[in-house]
């Protein structure tokens, strides 16, 4: 098992889906996996994940700023993302270390795009500005009802984003499962409604595939 991860090239794996589909319960158990096997690895979240993203976090979930307009969302997302991608992401993807982002640009396309209803190729333009083109090698996407999310029944606790309802969550929803044809290279679709440990070991198999296959 351990030969497979003796690369020393930085792997990036995103893990995408609407709010409350089991996305960092998903990256804890596929962070501990890889650590248990001694590999390296380095945990983001969007948006945030750096001293300025943060800050710009916490403009874009407070629910007080109800006013903030689709574009203004898109430029702070996508903002945030550059910081994260240039401090954080490149200089360990250098190193050779395991890169996890729990959501990455296809979230902007989803959510400002498919959400919001924003112009999809300028969004891409604007992300690929962002991330100095970088893309991530696989794309963990858990698909999942708006209906069954896990989380949004907590609605009274919902940020400004989560707070958007059901129905913008299927339109989120449905512009992910797009994207999942368009990328199909590095997209991976996940049924979200199973179990944990089952989503867990289908993840694992697709990265040990992915090494096996491109890494060697
Ligand atoms: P996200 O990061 O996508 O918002 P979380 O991983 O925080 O979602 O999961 C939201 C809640 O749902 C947590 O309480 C988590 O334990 C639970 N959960 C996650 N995945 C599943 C699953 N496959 N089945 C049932 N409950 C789940």
């Amino acid at each position: 098992m351990m030969k497979m991860f003796t690369s020393n090239k930085g792997v990036f794996i995103s893990f995408e889906g609407i709010d409350g589909c089991g996305k960092s319960t998903q990256v804890s158990l596929l962070l501990s996996r890889l650590n248990d096997q001694g590999i390296k690895t380095k945990l983001v979240r969007e948006p945030g994940g750096t001293k300025i993203s943060e800050k710009i976090r916490n403009i874009l979930l407070n629910k007080n700023y109800y006013e903030m307009s689709s574009r203004t969302e898109a430029l702070l997302m996508t903002a945030s993302r550059a910081q994260l991608t240039k401090e954080e992401i490149i200089p360990a993807l250098e190193k050779g270390i395991f890169v996890i982002a729990d959501r990455f640009k296809d979230s902007t396309l989803a959510y400002q795009g498919g959400g919001r209803g924003l112009n999809t190729e300028f969004l891409i333009g604007l992300n690929d500005f962002a991330t100095f083109e970088i893309d991530p090698d696989l794309t963990f996407l858990l698909d999942i009802d708006a209906k069954d999310s896990f989380s949004l029944s907590k609605i009274e606790n919902a940020d400004r984003i989560e707070g958007a309802g059901i129905e913008f969550q299927q339109k989120v929803r449905s512009e992910y499962n797009k994207l999942a044809k368009l990328y199909d290279d590095r997209f991976i679709t996940i049924d979200g409604s199973k179990s944990i440990s089952v989503i867990h070991s289908t993840i694992w198999e697709k990265t040990i595939n992915f090494f096996n296959e491109n890494l060697k």
